[in-house]
């Protein structure tokens, strides 16, 4: 599959996020999605991210604000329906509140549960 059919996938998944969100009492707001090498060096050196090899640059990711009750919310358990709906939608999907459960190699202890991404 083409990259540029790639990104088309995980826009499309990406509405069914949003809707699936909005219908089950969450509200949110666009994050980060497109990200420059540029920007991911920023993170990288400040210790934001951990990679330069982020989704976000390959436009296979993005970041919500995810709100509750006009909450910002913060722990990925709350977060939870989100991140196993998103799985449901394609095998490549990975979400940041639980990076090992589509990557077999390797052990990320970190938690981002704003961040939805694709595999390329
Ligand atoms: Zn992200």
């Amino acid at each position: 599959m083409s990259l540029q059919k790639k990104q088309s996938v995980f826009t499309f998944n990406i509405h069914l996020l949003i809707e699936f969100a909005f219908k089950n009492g969450y509200e949110l707001t666009f994050g980060e999605f497109d990200r420059t090498v540029d920007q991911q060096t920023i993170y990288f050196k400040t210790g934001r991210s951990k990679t330069m090899d982020s989704r976000h640059i390959q436009r296979l990711a993005g970041d919500f604000n995810i709100f509750k009750n006009g909450v910002l919310i913060n722990d990925a358990k709350t977060i939870q329906p989100l991140g196993d709906f998103w799985m449901t939608l394609n095998t490549d999907n990975v979400w940041g509140g639980d990076w090992n459960r589509n990557h077999n190699t390797i052990d990320e202890t970190f938690k981002d549960p704003y961040h939805f991404e694709m595999k390329p």
